[in-house]
């Protein structure tokens, strides 16, 4: 009997099962490789809402659980994947820089945003009303952690690569069987694939496609992450992630075409030298109409749990909501209301 089968090892997935294995608790994952959102993800973590300068919900906690996890696994899988480095939001006039020096004045926000504006002239990219710095910012190379993850778990005879079927579950009063395995629990991460579950897919994933770009630029030169209509961050050897559309009626995902232009368009609006397109990718981001994550407990079988609906933040979300799932499993911990899937009872 082991204590936790998840389904899912995107950005949700690995982030309970390290959360459970932490805790001592034995687990078993199976993964059928239906969704790309984690392995293509821009991996970028800002804890303010640039479009609308407010601070991402509970961003200092999320952090600060982000901070400590990712490092526990770099140091455990010892690979590099958390890179700490500004991300600078472009101004396009002066209007955008006095409401940069309003929104600092939020007590919310005053940590998160640098009063110092930032006048540094990046090769290939003219901004003559340069830049504001968010504080407290990076990104998770999220394809080598979630592959290197996958690794790990495969190693250890801890990963079926298989489609989870759900008509296999039989329910017992002190465990569930999936075919051959009995388990105490099962967690459902399966991002965007919720909607074939037949026992949570009541609940309001919309999904958002998106596209991104790896370009080479050589003559782009950046040490920053570059915010505006698309984020640009620099990869090294001239190589550099683009992204990312917002299309909330595809809900494949391939690239297209479309998404390649509205790409184009945004990258020519920014950085005035040549570059190329070496890689172009295409992944639904699981969100939600409240914009919060899913998490929590079937009403009717208590065993069968949810985390998904970390939309266009699983980097940020990933780490903190598994401990919030674990600690309410474990520990009876009582979940957020903003968070709980119980919000959505009226909707089953
Ligand atoms: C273009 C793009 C850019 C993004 N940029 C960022 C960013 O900069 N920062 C950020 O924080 N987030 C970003 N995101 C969002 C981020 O990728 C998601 O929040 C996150 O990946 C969601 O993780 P997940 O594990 O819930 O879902 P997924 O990554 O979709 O993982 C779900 C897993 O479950 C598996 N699965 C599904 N159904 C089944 C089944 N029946 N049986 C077995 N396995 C199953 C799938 O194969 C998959 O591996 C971006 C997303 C996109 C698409």
């Amino acid at each position: 009997m082991i204590d936790y089968l998840i389904v899912g090892s995107g950005l949700a997935g690995i982030s309970f099962a390290e959360t459970a294995l932490l805790n001592q608790k034995t687990i078993l994952v199976l993964d059928n490789k239906s969704q790309s959102s984690s392995l293509i993800a821009g991996g970028l973590y800002n804890p303010v809402i640039l479009k609308r300068f407010s601070e991402v919900w509970q961003a200092q906690q999320q952090l600060e659980v982000l901070d400590a996890f990712y490092q526990k696994l770099e140091f455990k899988l010892q690979i590099k994947v958390d890179y700490k480095i500004p991300i600078l939001r472009k101004f396009f006039s002066i209007e955008e820089q006095n409401n940069w020096f309003i929104a600092s004045d939020n007590k919310m926000l005053a940590p998160f945003l640098s009063l110092d504006i930032v006048k540094t002239n990046y090769q290939g990219i003219n901004s003559p009303f340069d830049y504001g710095e968010v504080l407290q910012t990076g990104y998770v190379d999220t394809k080598l952690l979630v592959e290197t993850y996958k690794n790990y778990l495969s190693e250890n005879k801890l990963l079926i690569q298989e489609t989870f079927d759900y008509h296999s579950i039989k329910f017992h009063d002190d465990f569930v069987r999936y075919n051959n395995i009995k388990a105490k629990h099962i967690v459902f991460a399966e991002g965007f694939g919720l909607h074939a579950n037949p026992y949570f897919n009541y609940l309001p994933l919309d999904g958002t496609k998106g596209e991104l770009f790896i370009i080479k630029a050589p003559k782009l030169k950046l040490d920053v992450i570059i915010n505006t209509s698309v984020f640009i961050l620099p990869l090294g050897n001239g190589l550099f992630k683009v992204g990312a559309t917002y299309n909330w009626q595809d809900k494949t995902s391939f690239p297209t075409d479309e998404g390649k232009s509205e790409l184009l368009a945004r990258i020519n609006e920014i950085v005035d030298c040549e570059f190329e397109i070496i890689e172009h990718f295409a992944g639904v981001r699981p969100t939600v109409r409240d914009r919060k994550p899913l998490i929590g407990t079937h009403h009717k079988f208590s065993r069968l749990h949810i985390l998904n609906g970390l939309g266009t933040r699983g980097v940020m979300l990933g780490p903190s909501m598994a401990i919030h799932l674990f600690d309410s499993i474990e520990h009876q911990k009582q979940l957020d209301k903003a968070i709980d899937i119980k919000r959505y009872d009226k909707k089953r």
